[in-house]
This record gives structure tokens, sequence and C-alpha cells, in this order.
């Protein structure tokens, strides 16, 4: 029987995560505060624990993974690489697809890779609450669940159209004791000014930041943490892509190209940025690296690469990136963690110099590849996933008409077990393709910061 399962013992997860800005051809732009100038550490220290910051601005290669952080890692570490054979089967592709299976975390994703040390550094310091937002609910269990593990309070606001529509991510949150309220609530100014224009307000994640910063900058027990885009998130997500190489290693393959959904860019930075450090430095100079975003929020592939806010309101200092505007609303698609309107810096800018690339994909055809995916390999894929499975897809089929016997990886960021609502609708068919929106597009990137 041929090997299909790439494992590693617990004494294999690495001990360090690689910071990808040591190899970076150029150094990254840093983020502006409101006077246009850098901000100091000082300012985000009212936010974030002093070890994160040194992180975020750090240019060494290699930094270590505390013990504590590794010793909680083992509840789920390291995951699998799993070559997908029976797909390759049903496709008839000569390519060869593996997959990085990061649902069998506690909270079904790889959010739990950065929330787990975010709970350990700000216990470290002496914070004992933290707060966040979450829209779908996939970053706030994370949190909910690396709070736990540390002993930390974790208060989240949930965007009140979710925290509606899926009362069962709340009760995960619930069940490892975080408190979980409704976005807008009346707990903070933002909250409580957004319900006074609009009684009836759905929420945002873009007002769910605002009030999740507005608590912790006024207490001093209190911190916040954020589930992607920052330099830290991504050096946390590493792990993903650091396990992937040593499991080649041992399958005695090594990919020609890399998809993975891109939201913020924290789990495609995570498989991806490892393998760019060979290929920064010549030794595979034709590895493809592919960020997958869907065409509804086309941020990498028709976005503009500039400065402008991280959140909605315009509370966050600036950074460099590719953005539709910081006030794009993107359509309701169903893959809730890819609906942001700007990408890591450090993404961004990758892209940019052409190191990294970035497709789109349509909607129907995402979840078309994810049942497909789920038929021949038995794991039904959160939506964002099924963004790389429909690339990956692709990729194998253009192999079958070439001939070519590619390697194909791709990251499996989630299990699909809390988004089956939306494969429901999949399945009635009342799931739709939303046009490119070029004029939503043109009147927020009109509103750019001037820098
Ligand atoms: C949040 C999420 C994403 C997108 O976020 P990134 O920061 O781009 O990784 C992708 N897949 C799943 C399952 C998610 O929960």
């Amino acid at each position: 029987m041929q090997t299909t399962r790439f494992v590693l013992e617990q004494q294999e997860i690495p001990t360090h995560w690689y910071n990808v800005v040591a190899d970076m051809p150029n150094p990254p732009s840093p983020p502006l505060g409101p006077d246009g100038q850098p901000v100091s550490p000082e300012q985000m220290l009212a936010i974030f624990p002093g070890p994160l910051l040194e992180q975020e601005m750090s240019g060494e290669r290699w930094i270590p993974i505390p013990e504590p952080v590794r010793e909680i890692y083992r509840l789920w570490r390291p995951s699998p690489l799993i070559r997908a054979l029976r797909l390759e089967q049903a496709l008839g592709t000569p390519a060869k697809l593996y997959y990085k299976n990061e649902g069998v975390s506690p909270a079904g994703s790889h959010k739990p890779n950065t929330a787990v040390p975010q709970a350990f550094y700000n216990h470290q310091v002496g914070i004992r609450r933290l707060t966040t937002e979450t829209g779908a609910g996939q970053w706030g269990s994370s949190m909910a669940f690396a709070g736990q593990m540390f002993g930390i309070d974790v208060r989240v606001f949930m965007v009140k159209v979710s925290y509606q529509q899926k009362p069962s991510r709340r009760s995960m949150m619930q069940a490892w004791g975080a408190e979980v309220f409704p976005s807008p609530s009346n707990l903070t100014q933002a909250g409580r000014d957004a319900l006074a224009k609009h009684p009836d307000s759905e929420g945002s994640l873009g007002l769910a930041i605002s009030e999740a910063v507005e608590e912790a900058a006024g207490r001093a027990d209190t911190n916040y943490c954020l589930g992607s885009v920052l330099n830290h998130v991504l050096l946390h997500q590493t792990i993903i892509g650091l396990e992937a190489k040593k499991q080649f290693e041992k399958a005695g393959d090594w990919p020609d190209v890399i998809f993975g959904p891109c939201g913020g860019g924290s789990s495609f930075g995570g498989i991806a940025l490892p393998f760019l450090a060979d290929k920064a430095a010549g030794k595979t100079p034709n590895l493809r690296l592919v960020a997958v975003e869907p065409t509804s929020c086309p941020t990498l592939t028709k976005g503009a690469y500039a400065y402008d806010y991280g959140d909605a309101s315009g509370y966050t200092p600036i950074m460099k990136m590719y953005t539709l505007g910081h006030d794009f609303m993107p359509p309701g698609i169903h893959a809730g963690g890819l609906r942001y309107h700007g990408d890591s810096p450090l993404i961004s800018q990758l892209v940019h110099e052409g190191l990294m690339e970035a497709l789109a994909v349509p909607q129907v055809a995402t979840f078309e590849a994810g049942v497909q995916f789920a038929k021949a390999e038995g794991i039904i894929p959160a939506p964002e996933s099924c963004h790389a499975i429909r690339a990956a897809i692709d990729e194998a089929l253009r192999c079958k008409a070439t001939g070519e016997p590619k390697t194909i990886l791709f990251n499996l960021t989630g299990h699909g077990h809390f988004d089956m609502a939306s494969y429901d609708r999949y399945f009635s068919g009342k799931l739709e393709d939303f046009d490119y929106p070029a004029e939503a597009i043109q009147e927020s990137l009109a509103h750019l910061p001037k820098v």
C-alpha cells in the first residue's frame, strides 16, 4: 500500500518561527501614524505586549518558539501532510496533489497557530484580559481556546449578523470560557454611537474592531489581539510551511507550486514563506507561490498598492498594502474569512515585487471544487479553503492537458463543519457569483489617505 499521509513526531514540532523580513530584497515600509510619521512602539504598547511588538519589527531570520507554546501546539501539531491520491485519480491527472490539513486544530482552522502565542506573550507581561473581534467566528473561537490555555479572560465582539446566524460558533467560544457580545454593543462609545445612529445595525468587522480596540486602549489590564495581516501573525503561521518542508523531505518530493486561500494573508504566508526562503536564495527559482482570492473581493489582483487604514473607521495606523479602499464593503460571499479590503503588507510587497503571485476565483466554482474534494478525500473543507482547492484542481487539469507531472501543494486552512448552511445554499442552487464590483472599488479607492 502506498503511503499518502506524512506525519512528524511531536518532538519534530519546529523550535523556531521563520521571519521572511531577513530574506526580502527590500525592507518593508513602516506603518504610519496620523502625523505621517512611522508609528512608535510606545504608541502600540497600549494594546499589544512588548514581545509581540518586537516580533512585529524584527529583522531576525529565526525567532524561538517558547516551550509553553510548543506544549500547547502539541495538542494537535504537527498537522498531517496528505497526498490527495484519490483526488488525483478522480481527475486523471499526472500531477501529484498534496494538502496540509490545518483543520485538525481544536477550533478547526489554522488560526490557533497565532492565537496561542498571542495569549502566551500577553500572559507573560501580566495581562489578565484580552479583547478581540470576530466575523464568522473562526478567530473568536481560536482566541477563546488560546485564552483558556493560559487562564486569560477573553471578550469577543462578534458582528451582530453572525452572532444571530452562527449560534454554534458562539457556543464554542462560551465552552472555552469567553464572553461574547453582539457588535455594535452598548459596552463601548463606538458601539453606542453606532446604535444611536442605526438602532437596527447588523454590525461590521470594522466596527467590531473599533469596539475591541477602544476597550483594550481604555484599560491597563486589557490588551487587543488581531488574527491576520500583521507581521507577527504571519511569523507564527510559518509553523505550517516549516512542518511541510520536513514532511516533503520524508515524502521524497518537493512542491513546484503552492496555493493558499488569501484573506488577510496569514495562512498563505504561513505555508508559503518558508519555501520562499529557498526561492530567494536561488535554490528553487521556478517555485510558484500563488495566493487565491475571491473575484468579489480581489484585493491582490485588482487593488491599488498604497497606504491605507486597516479598519473601516480609520482608527488604525496606515499600512502599505494592496487595498480595495478601507470603506469598500465586499459582497456577502460565504467565505467570510476572505472578505477583507486589504492584505498583509509583507504578502503585498512580495506580490508587488514579483516573488509571489495572486489569482481570483468565483464563488460557485469554489464550492464545486470543495464538494469534489470531499467526495474523493472525505474532508469537508471550509469555504475559504475551497478557493485554494479550486486553483489546485485547475492546475492539475492543466497538467492533464500537457502531461506534466507537477507537484502541487495547497493549504487546507480549515474544515467546513460550521459552514454547512453555505453548502446547503450551493446544493439548492441559490449560491451566486458576484460580478467584479469595479465601480464600488473605484469609489472607495478615491478615499485612500493622502501620504
Ligand atoms: C480566517 C480564515 C482564512 C483567511 O485568513 P488569512 O489570514 O488570509 O489566512 C482562511 N481560511 C480559514 C479556514 C479561515 O478561518
